[in-house]
């Protein structure tokens, strides 16, 4: 199905972004596998995609610095040629409630979950436009559509995710570039580990499917997005949350 493409998925060393960069792999995409801090984590990720037959190349990058995504983006287009599909996966929380919220608090989550994923947009859609041709797909979340208590800084970021799409999606449609976004529920990851018990328990009641999602639910639907077969698919944000949005 991606034989032949050359994906880049940030912050694939764990979590949703490892899951999405094996999925495709094993699709058949070439993967430049994006971390930050989690190297060991990276280069496993890595060494399973080559065991798979497909290329792979792990590059440090801090998403929301432009200089760190203009080196890795170069450094992919050195290695692989370009960039057929990019996945904006990397993700943060610092979650506190909008009165007790500091400055830091919600810059932080600004900074990488949305102007990171603006940086990489921009800089696969201008090789995409040469190209005419790429799939942009980005990771929202059921809090950027709901709203989560406790979560103004993470929700303001995977709204924003839904607005960056649907506007890129108007400008890249005239030249075969599709760009879509796919919003998890309550996945498990580290990310949903570190919540209380209580809390856990509260979200799952909200789970129609009633189990938590895992990272390979959502890279499926990713890879569905990414491929030849989604292509009368733009603008759109597809909910992969156990029918917590319904
Ligand atoms: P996770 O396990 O905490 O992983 C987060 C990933 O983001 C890591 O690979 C991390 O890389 C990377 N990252 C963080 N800051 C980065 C930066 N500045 N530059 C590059 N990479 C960075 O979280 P996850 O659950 O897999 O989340 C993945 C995405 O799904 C996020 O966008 C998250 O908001 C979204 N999401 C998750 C859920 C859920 O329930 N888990 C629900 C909805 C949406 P390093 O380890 O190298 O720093």
């Amino acid at each position: 199905m991606l034989t032949g493409k050359t994906a880049l998925v940030t912050g694939a060393g764990r979590g949703i972004g490892r899951a999405i960069a094996l999925t495709l792999a094993g699709y058949g995409a070439d993967v430049v596998v994006n971390y930050s801090g989690s190297k060991e984590a990276a280069e496993q990720t890595v060494g399973e995609i080559e065991a798979m037959g497909r290329k792979a190349l792990a590059v440090q990058a801090d998403v929301s610095l432009e200089e760190d995504c203009k080196r890795m983006f170069d450094t992919a287009v050195k290695t692989f040629g370009g960039v057929d599909i990019l996945v904006n996966n990397a993700g943060i929380t610092r979650d506190n409630l909008a009165v007790r919220m500091s400055e830091a608090e919600f810059d932080a989550v600004l900074d990488t979950n949305l102007k990171g994923a603006f940086f990489c947009m921009k800089l696969a859609g201008k090789l995409m436009m040469k190209k005419r041709r790429g799939r942009i797909v980005s990771i929202s979340s059921i809090s950027g559509v709901r709203g989560n208590a406790g979560q103004i800084n993470y929700c303001a970021a995977k709204a924003g995710i839904i607005g960056m799409t649907k506007s890129l999606a108007r400008e890249l449609s005239s030249r075969g570039v599709t760009v879509n976004a796919v919003a998890p529920g309550y996945i498990d990851t580290d990310m949903t580990a570190v919540l209380p018990e209580k809390v856990k328990e509260a979200v799952l009641a909200q789970v129609p499917l009633g189990r938590m999602g895992s990272p390979e639910d959502i890279a499926e639907a990713v890879a569905f997005l990414a491929s030849d077969k989604a292509g009368y698919i733009t603008g759109q944000v597809i909910q992969v949350d156990g029918g917590m949005g319904i």
